[in-house]
């Protein structure tokens, strides 16, 4: 970590096309960006990882993909339209805005200087409102998500009635999510478009504090399965006045970022407090009927509240190392778990010539079937190996003279940068063993 700047990671997503600024040619939009090529690889990496993890390894939960857009009472219910808000100051020499909470009210303003020149604290809604249909009045009035779980807590009943979950069961989703924010900062982790990978896990109350449990140290593990160092992530627990308006008690995996510990995850016990409340809203019962006991109740929910935007900055400055190798040489890597890399494989040729790009072509051909792979027909063989170490490749195959001879290709390995030969045909099978038990170093 102590390579690791924001300034760092900042320059090497633009330069490498894994994260421009929204609409950089007129000038950016504050707290917007665009994923590149190789940036929506390493997001959908993350994002499948999840997946398959919450949905596929689990046999009680389920998926879901609900709308943005959805019923203006639902905010009303989750109780967002209320709470949902920070303290905001105002600096009346310069007009810059700041969160209360985040600025020392009795210092000057940090960007004019000014002394005594904030405004009182006031409530600002993080939520985007917008309008259906062509009159924009109070009953067109709508709000762009500020979080997945209501899509969830709407479809309850929809996902109890038409499968066959039995409590306990968890409800997955991930999507986008809109916050007005008053500052963004750091790069993507802060913005006002971001997503978020959320499951709501549907529990017997009195097992609520078992499965708040069973979640924390299931969620840390996922983190370590990704190949996060183990000591850059920590929980932290909720104090009273940090808890959210729904939360009966809450931890935060934190993972330690250039500017210091921050939140990446939350873990939620949320009660029965947003079923309860659409069930209030609504008029439709949100209660359970346990088939075994023939008790009735309202389940309570434990909350996986994950961003994915920002386990992208995550695995970028886990990854991110300048490794000295001595007479001034520095390589810049990206130890991405293979599973994470854009690429999995880069395959290229000594020479072009001699037949030569043929079988690197043949070869990668082959492989792209199944893994990501890129063909590396120009530049020479070490300035290569360097471009793909930063964008995280973790193995690259060379075709040489000797290939023609045996039909063997030199596999390089990302982080020790060890080669041996390895017959072109048992490429794909190596790869798929090296990926599988991968360690970093490998
Ligand atoms: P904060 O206190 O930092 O504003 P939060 O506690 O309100 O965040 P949650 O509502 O718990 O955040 O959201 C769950 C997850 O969604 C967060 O852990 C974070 O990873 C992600 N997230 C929340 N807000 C943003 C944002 N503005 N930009 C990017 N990711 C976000």
């Amino acid at each position: 970590m102590s390579d690791v700047t924001m300034e760092k990671i900042v320059s090497l997503s633009k330069r490498r096309g894994f994260v421009y600024q929204s609409s950089e040619i007129y000038g950016g939009l504050s707290g917007s960006w665009d994923y590149g090529p190789l940036g929506i690889e390493l997001k959908k990496n993350i994002q499948n990882f999840w997946w398959r993890e919450m949905t596929q390894l689990h046999d009680n939960i389920v998926g879901l993909d609900a709308a943005i857009l959805m019923h203006p009472k639902t905010w009303h219910a989750s109780g967002h339209v209320e709470n949902f808000t920070d303290p905001m100051v105002d600096c009346k020499n310069c007009k810059s805005r700041f969160r209360a909470d985040q600025i020392d009210l009795t210092a000057p303003c940090p960007v004019c200087g000014a002394k005594n020149s904030f405004t009182e604290p006031r409530k600002f809604n993080l939520m985007f409102t917008t309008h259906l249909g062509p009159v924009q009045d109070d009953s067109s009035l709508l709000y762009l998500r500020p979080e997945t779980a209501q899509g969830i807590f709407v479809n309850f009943k929809n996902v109890v009635n038409s499968t066959r979950v039995k409590i306990p069961f968890g409800i997955a989703q991930v999507g986008k999510a809109f916050r007005n924010e008053i500052t963004t900062k750091n790069f993507i982790f802060r913005t006002v478009e971001f997503e978020q990978m959320e499951m709501q896990f549907f529990v017997k109350p009195s097992e609520a504090g078992k499965w708040f449990e069973f979640w924390k140290e299931e969620r840390i593990k996922y983190y370590q399965k990704l190949g996060i160092h183990p000591e850059h992530l920590r929980f932290h627990q909720h104090g009273p006045d940090e808890l959210a308006h729904y939360a009966i008690d809450a931890f935060d995996i934190q993972f330690l970022f250039p500017m210091g510990w921050q939140e990446l995850e939350g873990i939620h016990s949320r009660s029965d407090y947003d079923l309860r409340r659409h069930a209030e809203f609504s008029g439709e019962k949100m209660e359970y009927l346990d088939q075994e006991t023939n008790e009735r109740y309202i389940p309570f929910v434990i909350e996986t509240s994950a961003g994915l935007t920002r386990s992208v900055l995550m695995a970028l400055c886990d990854a991110y190392e300048e490794q000295n190798l001595g007479e001034g040489d520095v390589r810049t890597v990206l130890h991405l778990h293979p599973h994470l890399s854009p690429v999995k494989v880069a395959v290229m040729a000594v020479v072009k010539k001699d037949g030569l790009a043929e079988i690197a072509q043949e070869l990668e051909k082959g492989l792209r079937e199944e893994m990501t792979t890129q063909l590396e027909m120009t530049g020479n063989i070490g300035k290569n190996y360097r471009r793909q170490d930063e964008i995280g490749t973790p193995y690259c195959l060379t075709v040489d003279y000797q290939t023609k001879e045996d039909r063997t290709v030199t596999i390089r390995f990302r982080d020790s940068m060890r080669q041996e030969r390895i017959p072109m045909a048992e490429a794909a099978q190596r790869i798929r063993a090296f990926m599988k038990d991968y360690t970093r170093g490998q």
